[in-house]
């Protein structure tokens, strides 16, 4: 063991993993008559008993229309789910609940922010990406070029899927309106410095946009401190139901964007004249929200923070820690993705194996990973594979479980090659 992987494993073991795992009921179960190894949290996260009790006691108790405030259960469900907006407000530490806008998750904000920045561009104006984004964070930027004449300049990665700075600098300039880059990469597991390049794009005056889906998950994000001008995420990688999002933006580009949606709730008045908005943040939420989800999202959110944050990052490295020492364990297996600053994700190929076999084998272990492009065809291309497997894991798996895989995976490799 390395003397990092000893301080992290140190700091970890302070955390009581069966407890909380215990949190998780989901994680008790078996797959094929195997113990349930869940390893796609990159892709959707599981639940605590607080989030399914919330949204439990939710219909059970309270539910019924927000913000119509004529009857007590009415005003008993827009004060949970007010306040679920309030507890978002300060994991994010925004300044104001105004700046909080319930999306339905990562994608949906994106295309918003997309929509609502139309006015903003001209032919010619620049779009900064990154050739790691998720298709969530370049399609809405492709159909945003097309309607106006914009380009897309896709900042390049590393061999070790590092985003390339001298590439970012050259492509930044006085003709980028907008950088939208992701704050850590779904399929690399990279943290990317994102503080020190929103600094560096809005001395452009660039717009900045930052994806905040697998970030979230593994720590909190500041979004003063970053001084992004939009921060986005969806809950359902949070611990948090599916069906809801997060977006964070600044208030006066918020005032200045046109709605994406019309109906309900986002209007101030309506005649056949003239329609007016609502403020800030229900201009941007047309319809009945997700009142459940909102209140589930914001018991996560509450979950998250009762936990021991240091202990579990500690965790996660311990767990990242483990992967690295056990891949030379697997003959013909190559990690892509090896940033010095990682989330606990591990893409990996083995040769002489197809990614979805290796996804298939382990599932009969009873081992849970993804395969295929992960929403990210241009990275892939870049790596030169259709598609890489991908274990990703949260503070709720075990070093136990680590090696699990590696078991399966040495197995596959054998049986196999
Ligand atoms: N961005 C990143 C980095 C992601 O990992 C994902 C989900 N895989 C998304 C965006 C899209 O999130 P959602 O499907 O929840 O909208």
């Amino acid at each position: 063991m390395t003397d990092l992987s000893v301080a992290t494993s140190l700091a970890a073991s302070t955390l009581d993993i069966d407890a909380i795992r215990n949190e998780f009921p989901i994680l008790g179960q078996t797959v094929h008559g195997k113990p349930l190894v869940y390893l796609d949290n990159g892709a959707s996260a599981q639940k605590p008993f607080a989030v399914l009790d919330a949204m439990d006691r939710y219909y059970r108790e309270m539910h019924s229309n927000v913000h119509r405030g004529a009857h007590t259960l009415g005003d008993r469900a827009t004060v949970a789910f007010e306040g679920a907006r309030e507890t978002v407000r300060a994991f994010l530490n925004a300044a104001d609940t105004r700046q909080i806008i319930w999306t339905r998750g990562t994608t949906e904000a994106i295309n918003v922010i997309a929509n609502g920045l139309a006015e903003k561009l001209n032919p010619g104006d620049e779009i900064l990406v990154s050739q790691m984004e998720h298709h969530a964070n370049i399609v809405p930027w492709q159909m945003l070029a097309e309607r106006t004449g914009a380009k897309l300049m896709p900042v390049q990665v590393t061999p070790a899927g590092e985003l390339d700075l001298p590439s970012f600098d050259s492509l930044l300039g006085e003709r980028t309106r907008i950088m939208a880059l992701t704050h850590v990469s779904n399929v690399l597991g990279t943290i990317n410095p994102v503080q020190d390049l929103i600094a560096r794009a809005r001395s452009q005056g660039a717009i900045t946009v930052i994806d905040g889906a697998q970030a979230v998950p593994h720590f909190q994000p500041d979004v003063q401190a970053l001084d992004c001008d939009f921060y986005v995420f969806s809950s359902h990688k949070l611990f948090g139901p599916t069906g809801i999002g997060v977006l964070y933006g600044r208030e006066e580009l918020l005032e200045a964007m046109p709605p994406f949606m019309g109906g309900g709730e986002m209007i101030e008045r309506v005649s056949f004249e003239r329609t007016t908005w609502n403020t800030l943040p229900y201009k941007f939420e047309a319809g009945t929200p997700p009142i459940a989800e909102a209140i589930g999202l914001g018991a996560a959110i509450d979950y998250l923070q009762s936990l021991d944050r240091p202990a579990i990052e500690a965790a996660e490295q311990a767990l990242l820690n483990r992967c690295n020492e056990l891949v030379e364990t697997v003959p013909g297996m190559e990690v892509i993705g090896t940033a010095a600053s990682k989330v606990p994700v591990m893409s990996f190929k083995i040769a002489g194996l197809h990614p979805s076999d290796i996804g298939t084998l382990l599932d009969q272990q009873g081992i849970a990973i993804r395969t295929g492009h992960h929403c990210a065809m241009p990275l892939m291309d870049f790596f030169s594979v259709p598609g890489t497997a991908r274990a990703s894991f949260a503070f709720y798996n075990t070093l136990a479980e680590v090696d699990q895989l590696f078991q399966a995976l040495r197995k596959i490799q054998r049986l196999l090659t």
